[in-house]
């Protein structure tokens, strides 16, 4: 697999104001959060998350990542020092126990699909070295729903700039967006396909797993199937938002696996919308993959594929997917057909 140069790496040169591990919020610090979703839907999570996993304090985030508070008299002083005369806003907040100055909320086991607030940063979990793992939601909440993640190899990251340009499209009505710019931040900073342990994440998913390689072999599954943070992670997502579609962004093979059935017909219209050819995908093995687990979590008509992007993406190019994933969601899935 080609290792794209440097300055490829997105993710360290377009938001050069922004730690590595912060790929993600690249997008999401482009977007206001929706402040009242957060307190009228999301607080009472919020608070319990915090509390039982610690995930506001942890020393790798930085101090500005997570301003999630948890007192009233804290809201207050937030509340006061980022607004500057609405008093309506004073109001709400000295009657609300919680306000996020960002948009990071937490996922937990006890989470339900229609808890989750639209257009608000969700962490679904960490990463080996603690980075957040994070997820947008868009749209409609009864529409189609659409999974894109857009890396998992860290080294093929041009898909981070694709999700971005998801983050500023309007949505049809009948398709919602569940928006994952990466699962594998560590990959990304360390300018590696693995994960921080040495696993290729996308061999270590639970479905049709095998035993892979060893650690250092370049698709090394992992000692275990779904034994890497970032894959149980994402598998719990999966399980929560279960989607009509997954999309995987990788580099740089320039093709989609063609296939038979309306998952076919998706990949054919995707690729003559995007100018990728239908070709098929060799190379490796195929044990524990995304794409193989993203078809178990579907709804029952669903389908999940892997895009291989070329060597680089132009933000024009970014732009011609963005627009695909959304013309493919509302041609084939959206509730409204
Ligand atoms: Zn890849």
């Amino acid at each position: 697999m080609k290792t794209l140069p440097a300055q490829e790496k997105r993710c360290s040169t377009d938001v050069p104001t922004l730690p590595l591990h912060r790929c993600g919020d690249g997008i999401s610090a482009q977007s206001p959060p929706n402040l009242e979703a957060v307190r009228l839907r999301y607080s009472p999570l919020l608070i319990a998350a915090c509390a039982g996993l610690g995930a506001c304090a942890d020393p790798l985030v930085e101090s500005d990542d997570v301003t999630v508070t948890s007192t009233i008299s804290e809201v207050a002083t937030s509340s006061t020092s980022s607004s500057t005369s609405s008093s309506s806003t004073t109001a709400v907040a000295t009657t609300l126990p919680q306000i996020t100055t960002t948009s990071v909320a937490v996922i937990t086991d006890a989470t339900m699909r229609d808890d989750l607030p639209v257009d608000v940063t969700v962490e679904f979990g960490r990463s080996v070295l603690g980075r957040s793992l994070e997820v947008i939601r868009r749209g409609d909440p009864n529409g189609a729903r659409v999974l894109a993640i857009g890396c998992i190899h860290g080294d093929e990251d041009a898909g981070v700039d694709i999700i971005r340009a998801l983050r500023t499209l309007d949505v049809p009505e009948g398709v919602e967006l569940w928006l994952v710019p990466t699962m594998n931040p560590d990959g990304t900073a360390l300018d590696q396909r693995h994960n921080a342990n040495g696993v290729d994440l996308n061999r270590n998913f639970g479905v049709n797993w095998a035993p892979l390689g060893e650690p250092g072999n370049w698709q090394y599954g992992g000692p275990d199937a779904a034994s890497e943070p970032e894959t149980a992670a994402m598998s719990r997502l999966g399980e929560l938002v279960q989607p009509d579609l997954v999309l995987w962004y990788h580099q740089d093979l320039y093709r989609i696996n063609p296939s038979s059935g309306v998952g076919g017909q998706i990949r054919a219209r995707y690729a003559e919308l995007t100018g990728l050819p239908l070709l098929e995908v060799t190379g490796g093995t195929y044990t524990g993959t995304a794409s193989q687990w993203s078809r178990t979590v579907t709804t029952e008509t669903g389908t999940g594929f892997t895009v291989e992007l070329g060597a680089s993406l132009s933000p024009a190019e970014s732009a011609t997917h963005a627009a695909a994933v959304i013309a493919v969601a509302a041609e084939f899935l959206s509730s409204t057909n």
